[in-house]
This record gives structure tokens, C-alpha cells and sequence, in this order.
């Protein structure tokens, strides 16, 4: 629909829309208002049903208009009951939300598609993005189909699968010598002096309402209701707290009852500054990522502060998960649900498993993990962990003796 104002989640004051991410009072974050009660006017439910397979069947709920000029038309991905994975796990009403079949593979369509379609609005020409990779993939994608100019920065030694899955859309690509938060510093002095499109920085308020739709749409999967638990892994903790202003929302317009919904947080041991803070009750200590979960690799937390508060409101739990337990995690989605994931999948699955033997989960609630990448991006990771194919002479003998052995039992 287009809102008209922007709101600091610090202090309240507000600002008409525009290129600005920071409260000019106390330099808090910048979020879209909404008219809840012009909404809940509308036959909203009727009009979601109607909309396009994609995020923008949520137009009403979303800061911008779909713009078609950016649109690869991402989300509406599918909600599978993971009987295989439940039962290895211990739960029995456990749902996968498998949002690595996006346009480019990651969740983070649903907030570039969003963020690009402000930038537009605003009148920019060029997109431009701080990425671990993913955020990345999909801003040179955008941008490509727009016939944009984009320019990503990512830090230097990420995965290659990364660097590649940007370069073949036509993007600058910028290797910064440093972690992501050096490379998020140095986008933040470029937005100043630049007239660019930064997804994350500038376009913030409107990027980071895009992940809400993820949980607009496991809600409408469900029909219309509010599962018990999600496990959702935090880099930023944007996405962590967009799930949970997503449930509040359709709870306030009337779509759902009120939630009940733990949200679990899932980090890598490796960059664990939010589960950290979670568990000592003190701020959020910086900290040098050392982590395969390139993806979550996020020393300095924009949302981590927010991410804690969402966590406890909720009454859920921020855990970590080390570097074997990520490639297990990995490993025993693929070989129970037949999804290839990446490092930060593999992180959400192994807290899922603590967080189910640890009993901190239902085992007869309704459970959602979100899977929110694709494992082909980051398959160094898992590659010396698995099996070498069997090779054999091109001979029925050669067959009977090397595979039959082994197989028939
Ligand atoms: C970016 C990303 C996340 C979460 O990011 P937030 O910054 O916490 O919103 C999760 N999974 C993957 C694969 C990502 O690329
Ligand atoms: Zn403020």
C-alpha cells in the first residue's frame, strides 16, 4: 500500500518517508507506520488469498508497492512436514520451511525485493549492498533485472560459490580486505557521500520488513494460525525480529489469534554474540567471527539487542552450535528430507536437535525450522565429510562385486 511516515523504535519520534535509516533525535532505527485501523478495513485475508504466489500477496502489509521492474517474484515457498527429520529429532509435528528455493537461493529476496522497489521510489540508480554473500547474490540479481548498476561489497575469503553466484548477474563485485562489520563501516561512510542504494544501510527501514513475510506465510500455511515454535538462525537478528512483528501483526489485524509462538534463536559457536549476550544477561559483546556459517558471520549485531528482547517476550531460548555440529546438521537434513542446505541451515538444524533433546520443545506442538539458504553455494563445507562415489570398469562383473555386495543386505 505505501506508507507515509517513519517511526524510531527508540524514541517514537517520527519523519516523512524517505532515503533516511536514523532517528535524527537519538540515532535509533527508522521502521515504517501503518494505518492498522485503515487495514483492518480491508478484507484482508480475502485479498491475500487473491494475490500473486509470491510476497506480494502481502502488498497491503509492506512499506512499498511491488514494483515489476524488480520483481523476480520470491517467497510463497513451500511448508513440508518433515516426518523423517521429526522422528530423528523426537518431534512429531515438525514443519521445514525451505526458503532456499528463492530466485537466488536465500531468504534474502524477500527483503531485497522490498528494499529495491524503495530505492526505485527514491529515484536511485544504483544498488548497492555490505553482504556476507547471500544479501549480495540477490541485489546483482535485482539489479540485473531492473537494468541497474549494482555494486556489492563482501569481505574478502568467503565462499567461492558466493563470489560466483553475484559475478554471473554482472555486479561490481568488491573483495574488502576484513570481516563483514569493516565492510558494513566502510558502506555506511560510502551511503554518506554517495548517492547509491545500499540495501542494509540507507534503504534499511524498508529491506528489513521484507522478512516479516516469512512468517506471514507460514501463519497462511498453517491455515491461519501461529505454530508453537520456529527456530530461526540470527547473523544481524533482522530476520529473527521480523518473524516475530510478523506473528504480532496478524494478531492485531485480526488474521490470527493472539500468538503464542516461541522464537528460537540459532548462531554459530563460532559468532555467537547474540546467544552469548542471551545467556549472561549483559550487552552484546562485539566478537571476530571464526566460523564455516560464512553466511551468519556477524560480529556487531545491528538487531541482536532486539533479537534477545523477541527471544525472552516469547519465552524462547538463543543457542550456538559448533562447526561439526553444523556440517551434522547439514548432513541430516539432506539424508532425512532430501534439501541441500548451506552452513547457516546446518546451524539451525543442529540447535533444533539441542533444543529437542533438551526438551525445550513440544514434542506433539507444531515446530517450524526455517532453512533459509542453499547448500550448493557452500559445498567445501560439507565436501570432505561425504563418501567418495564408488568406481567401477564398465563390466556387469565389476558392478556385481563393488555395489552389490555392499547394498543388498
Ligand atoms: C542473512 C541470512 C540469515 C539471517 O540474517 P539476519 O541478518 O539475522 O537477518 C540467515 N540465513 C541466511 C542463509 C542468510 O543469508
Ligand atoms: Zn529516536
Amino acid at each position: 500500500m505505501g506508507v507515509e511516515r517513519l517511526r524510531c523504535r527508540e524514541c517514537g519520534a517520527e519523519v516523512a518517508v524517505g532515503p533516511v535509516y536514523v532517528c535524527e533525535q537519538c540515532l535509533g532505527p527508522l521502521e515504517p507506520v501503518y494505518d492498522l485501523d485503515a487495514l483492518r478495513r480491508l478484507p484482508l485475508r480475502r485479498r491475500i488469498e487473491a494475490g500473486p504466489p509470491s510476497i506480494w500477496r502481502y502488498a497491503d502489509l509492506l512499506p512499498v508497492d511491488r514494483d515489476p521492474a524488480v520483481d523476480l517474484s520470491p517467497g510463497l515457498t513451500p511448508l513440508i512436514p518433515a516426518l523423517r527429520l521429526g522422528q530423528a529429532v523426537g518431534l512429531r509435528r515438525l514443519y521445514i520451511k525451505n526458503d532456499s528455493v528463492n530466485p537466488t537461493w536465500s531468504f534474502k529476496d524477500r527483503a531485497v525485493e522490498v528494499g529495491a522497489a524503495a530505492a526505485r521510489r527514491f529515484g536511485y540508480e544504483v544498488l548497492a549492498c555490505a553482504s556476507t554473500g547471500n544479501l549480495a547474490n540477490s541485489v546483482a540479481a535485482h539489479a540485473a533485472r531492473a537494468g541497474m548498476r549494482a555494486c556489492v561489497f563482501v569481505p574478502a575469503g568467503i565462499e567461492p560459490g558466493k563470489i560466483l553466484a553475484s559475478a554471473i548477474y554482472g555486479p561490481t563485485v568488491i573483495e574488502v580486505e576484513g570481516g563483514y562489520d569493516e565492510v558494513n563501516r566502510l558502506c555506511a561512510e560510502i551511503a554518506e557521500e554517495h548517492h547509491w542504494a545500499f540495501l542494509n544501510v540507507n534503504m534499511r527501514p524498508f529491506y528489513s520488513e521484507g522478512g516479516k513475510t516469512l512468517a506471514y506465510e507460514v501463519a497462511e500455511q498453517l491455515g491461519w494460525r501461529a505454530p508453537d515454535a520456529v527456530v530461526v538462525p540470527i547473523a544481524s537478528g533482522n530476520l529473527f525480529v521480523r518473524m516475530y512483528k510478523g506473528f504480532q501483526e496478524l494478531a492485531a489485524l485480526g488474521l490470527i489469534a493472539a500468538p503464542a509462538t516461541r522464537i528460537h534463536g540459532a548462531q554459530a559457536a563460532g559468532c555467537a554474540p547474540v546467544a552469548e549476550a542471551f545467556v549472561t544477561d549483559a550487552e552484546i559483546r562485539p566478537v571476530r567471527p571464526r566460523t564455516i556459517a560464512h553466511s551468519l558471520a556477524i560480529g556487531t549485531p545491528a538487531d541482536g539487542r532486539y533479537a534477545i528482547a523477541a527471544a525472552r517476550a516469547t519465552g524462547a531460548v538463543i543457542e550456538a552450535a559448533n562447526d561439526d555440529e553444523i556440517v551434522d546438521g547439514m548432513r541430516l537434513l539432506a539424508e532425512t528430507e532430501g534439501i541441500f542446505t548451506e552452513t547457516a541451515g546446518g546451524v539451525t538444524i543442529a540447535v533444533l536437535r539441542k533444543l529437542a533433546s533438551a526438551g525445550r520443545l513440544d514434542p506433539d506442538g507444531v515446530t517450524v525450522v526455517l532453512i533459509t539458504g542453499m547448500g550448493l553455494k557452500t559445498a567445501d563445507a560439507v565436501a570432505e565429510s561425504l563418501p567418495a562415489p564408488v568406481r567401477i570398469r564398465p563390466t556387469l562383473r565389476a558392478f556385481e562385486q563393488a555395489v552389490l555386495a555392499s547394498v543388498s543386505t
